[in-house]
């Protein structure tokens, strides 16, 4: 038996022999030149043929995974593409080469902008694969017919791929690439089959090998013997029996005191689905995700449409937060590029991009304002990277004077963590953003793979950041909306410094609310004392462990 290690990304066991999807064909060496119209006729074809498969498939698929198609099909029909094909073409190119070329250029300016844009490649290069073979006249690369249960094994996954497939037969997927935001990893957890990605020892296992793995802890086994796979399945069993236990609606800790769990989405279509699994309401909506993939702005009717139907979702009352677009560094937005900066992460991002843009952040506020009259409900709306009272000041005027009536700012620059009661001061509530707080308090680029020590919010210097700022708060509503409210341990800690909301991947609310569930205040109180005291990462969360709840190790992987 040999234990490879990748990134869980979608909780479950899965135990079945590997199923490999093989590579797509590469560029063919012979690629036989007609006329330049013919060519652009005969590739833009093919580019429309897999646009028009994707929107097929997307009818069978499961709902969650119908955006993700359709925006796949739509990169697909892009007019840059057929234009850029065109030069390749007038250059001398092939019409295969054309393609080929094209998608590179294409690929090449989403990896330059990095993030969530550069884990669009994978979506990319598959349509490109699709293309080529339906120009060569050959059947489209993807996942090989099975009728018996499989893990999947890849090199990475696309959408297309990932969308349909059945979980009762498909027991797990394992990428060797791909990334936890990849599509993958989102489509996965969202159809509920168990994922390992990032996991590139993968690479040398051969169809039919008998496989297990752990969509919590990232175990990956190869040929397991039966004594290893009962323990996994023993493990996933307990935990299991913990998630059944867990409160289906309002969470609270073991004594009574109420916390908020609530859900991260990027996209209106995301709310309904986030309700499903246990959301109370929304406690980040990423705003820039409607801007992202666009020529031009959204239209202030087109926002005033995406924002009601989420308000909509929960029952008036609910916490349904609003950020205003957090444009810049790992999120470029093609409309409002202010141009190339030396250190885009410490440049003209959120809240400042809003400053020199005000049409695009008036236009929000506007929007917002019209959905809460058109809906009845009291949105929250707040900016993200504030640094300063005076920008706080700044948005919080400036929101009010659209009509907004609850306003906040995100907590994820350190000197905002420091001077909390002054920078709080002009605002409603705040949403600490543990992910850019750790980047900027570590002074490691969160997007660094290798920095991952110092990345963890788990930092006792982060975790003191989070006291800070919630002793500077007064009675205003703090939460938590990066990666660590999602963690069942770590929410421990924040419930214990003062955080009263917590705002998370949906997937992960029951795992968190089983937590809560099983302690009061006073132990949480406990259990952070002991994690700031720590002098690493590794021994405050070994100190938070030892006092919480022996169930808690089952839930964190
Ligand atoms: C954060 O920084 O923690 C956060 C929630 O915002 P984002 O991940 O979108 O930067
Ligand atoms: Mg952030």
């Amino acid at each position: 038996m040999r234990t490879l290690t990748g990134l869980g990304v979608s909780a479950g066991v899965g135990q079945a022999p590997a199923l490999l999807v093989a590579p797509a064909p590469g560029l063919p060496s012979r690629d036989p030149k007609g006329d330049l119209d013919t060519d652009l006729e005969a590739v833009t074809a093919s580019l429309n043929k897999v646009a028009d498969r994707l929107d097929a498939r997307a009818l069978e698929a499961d709902p969650s995974a119908i955006d993700v198609l359709m925006a796949t099909a739509m990169m697909a029909r892009d007019p840059g593409l057929a234009g850029s094909v065109r030069t390749h073409l007038e250059a001398g190119d092939g019409p295969a080469h054309a393609l080929w070329g094209a998608f590179d250029e294409f690929c090449a300016q989403l990896t330059a902008a990095g993030g969530y844009l550069a884990e669009r490649v994978t979506d990319l290069r598959n349509v490109r694969d699709r293309a080529l073979a339906v120009l060569q006249g050959l059947p489209e690369p993807g996942v090989p017919a099975f009728d018996s249960p499989v893990i999947l094994v890849a090199e990475d996954l696309a959408p297309a791929d990932t969308a349909t497939l059945d979980p009762t037969l498909v027991r797990g997927l394992v990428t060797a690439a791909g990334g936890p935001t990849s599509h993958t990893a989102i489509l996965a957890a969202q159809i509920g089959i168990p994922a390992v990605v990032r996991c590139p020892d993968v690479r040398g296992v051969e169809s039919g090998t008998p496989l297990a793995l752990d969509g919590v802890s990232g175990t990956v086994l190869v040929e397991p013997d039966e004594a290893t796979v009962a323990k996994l399945a023993e493990r996933a069993g307990r935990r299991q029996q913990v998630l059944d236990a867990a409160p289906t609606g309002e969470a609270t800790l073991s004594d009574g005191t109420r916390i908020l769990t609530l859900a991260n989405i990027g996209n209106p279509a995301d709310a309904p689905a986030a309700k499903k699994k246990g959301a109370e309401g929304i406690g980040l909506f990423r705003t820039e995700f409607l801007f992202l993939e666009r020529q031009d702005a959204p239209t202030k009717e087109e926002q005033v449409d995406a924002y009601a139907k989420v308000l909509e979702t929960f029952e008036a009352g609910s916490k349904v937060v609003f950020r205003t677009l957090d444009a810049g560094a790992d999120k470029p937005l093609a409309f409002a590029d202010l141009g190339p900066e030396e250190n885009p992460a410490l440049g003209r991002r959120g809240l400042r991009l809003s400053q020199v843009r005000t049409d695009l952040i008036d236009t929000q506020l506007a929007a917002l304002a019209e959905a809460a009259t058109r809906t009845g409900r009291d949105p929250y709306v707040m900016a993200p990277m504030v640094a300063t009272p005076v920008e706080s000041a700044w948005f919080a005027e400036r929101a009010r004077a659209a009509g907004i009536r609850t306003v906040g700012i995100m907590v994820e620059v350190p000197s905002a963590a420091l001077r909390s009661s002054q920078v709080l001061a002009p605002v409603d509530f705040a949403s600490i953003g543990t992910n850019d707080l750790t980047q900027y308090s570590m002074a490691a680029d969160r997007l660094q793979g290798e920095l991952a020590e110092l990345l963890t919010p788990w930092q006792p210097a982060v975790i003191q950041l989070i006291e800070a700022t919630c002793q500077g708060a007064g009675d205003r509503l703090i939460g938590v909306c990066g990666e660590a409210a999602g963690d069942p341990l770590l929410a421990l800690v924040l419930v214990g410094l003062g955080v009263r909301s917590l705002s998370m991947a949906a997937g992960k609310i029951t795992a968190v609310k089983a937590s809560l569930a099983l302690h009061s205040l006073e132990q949480c109180r406990a259990i952070a004392r002991a994690a700031v005291a720590a002098p690493t990462p590794e021994e405050a969360r070994k100190a938070a462990l030892d006092l919480a709840d022996d169930a808690v190790e089952v839930l964190i992987g």
